[in-house]
């Protein structure tokens, strides 16, 4: 089956392989030894500034978001959430279960973030923003300068939830001053699901240590001691991090820049042949890892159902309002143009017959 979907994808056949190895026993110097590396070239390819740490924790990318709430936040602070989608739902949700005061930047679906949303809020002495990268459900990618110049004004802490932009979209913690950088492993990054990474400044990790824990398993400040010492408070799931060690070496061997010019190639060609079919590519502001479609005359649904069943390809559905409106189609994991190839091959049959 081709995969188009956001993650998990498909892998490289050498970091795969890692997967499927009898783990190692992990409080030994060995794999202490790859955690701290592993931390090394995460801070790297993130720029992140001296003094800055990087968590690894055991959970998909949801459970980094809400520990980077609760480590670095409480009913005392006040946040700014951007909401533009199911992702920034989510942040929402996460404040609000955690009783942690915030306002909300509501965006309609597709809109890119401006100025003008952020005005009526720069009166406000925020703790914290709040804010995904790239808005998954609905393919938008934000614009982190703006975000970066509001957080300047109120010296609020700036978390990021990266998810989706890692590796795909350039992104440079320095330059952006964040304080918390969230990454998970099965979307560009292409590793199984289940590892999450929190890069964390020297201003957030700060905070962190001075407020008291609110949670046992993502607590920052026992993950931020063990690691130290290259071990994680907990059994983590080893065999990701020997692939994310594995999988970061490669790329920072070949560099970061080729390797996102491998996402690029293959969104670009995606997005040139894509204008020869009747679809409204929904957003101004894309990601490289993938682009969201709008099918003018047909379920957005039943070509998801007709492309796996009738092609063996898999396209990534959308939930809840958008079941019926929207595609996205991934750029990420291995894909190449080859495989857009196939996919092209499909959508023309299927507007030879008449279906699209
Ligand atoms: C995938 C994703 C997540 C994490 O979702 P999980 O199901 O917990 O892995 C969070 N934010 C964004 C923007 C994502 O794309």
């Amino acid at each position: 089956m081709l995969n188009f979907t956001i993650g998990p994808v498909s892998m490289d056949p050498e970091i795969e392989m890692i997967g499927s190895r009898e783990p190692p026993y992990f409080r030994g110097n060995e794999f202490s030894k790859i955690v701290i590396e592993t931390e090394i070239l995460v801070k790297g390819i993130l720029n992140a500034t001296d003094g800055s740490r990087a968590l690894f924790l055991t959970g998909s990318g949801t459970l980094a978001m809400e520990a980077s709430v609760t480590n670095l936040f409480s009913k005392k602070d006040k946040l700014l959430v951007v909401n533009g989608g199911t992702f920034g739902a989510r942040l929402c949700e996460i404040a609000m279960c955690h009783n942690i005061p915030f306002d909300e930047l509501e965006l309609v679906d597709w809109e890119p973030l401006t100025q003008d949303h952020l005005e009526p809020f720069k009166h406000t002495s925020y703790t914290g923003v709040l804010i995904n990268h790239h808005e998954t459900s609905t393919g938008v990618l934000y614009n982190l300068e703006l975000i970066e110049g509001f957080c300047r004004l109120n010296e609020s802490l700036l978390v990021i939830d990266a998810i989706s932009s890692f590796i795909s979209d350039e992104i440079d913690m320095c330059a952006l001053k964040a304080d918390a950088l969230i990454v998970s492993s099965h979307k560009a990054l292409a590793l199984s699901p289940g590892l999450s990474i929190v890069a964390l400044s020297p201003r957030a990790i700060k905070k962190a240590q001075a407020q008291p824990s609110v949670t046992y398993y993502g607590d920052f400040k026992t993950a931020l001691e063990n690691g130290l010492r290259g071990q994680t408070p907990f059994t983590p799931a080893v065999n990701i991090i020997l692939q994310l060690h594995a999988r970061l070496k490669k790329i920072t061997s070949v560099g970061l820049l080729s390797e996102r010019s491998m996402i690029i190639e293959v969104a670009s060609d995606f997005r040139e042949r894509i204008k020869n079919f009747d679809f409204d590519i929904g957003s101004t502001s894309l990601s490289n890892t993938l682009t969201p479609i709008k099918p003018a005359s047909v379920s957005a649904y039943s070509l998801y159902e007709t492309l796996l069943s009738n092609y063996d390809i898999l396209v990534c559905p959308s939930g809840g309002s958008r079941k019926h409106t929207l595609l996205r189609v991934g750029h990420i994991g291995m894909l190449t143009i080859a495989d857009n190839d196939k996919l092209f091959f499909a959508l023309s049959d299927l507007k030879n017959k008449g279906s699209l």
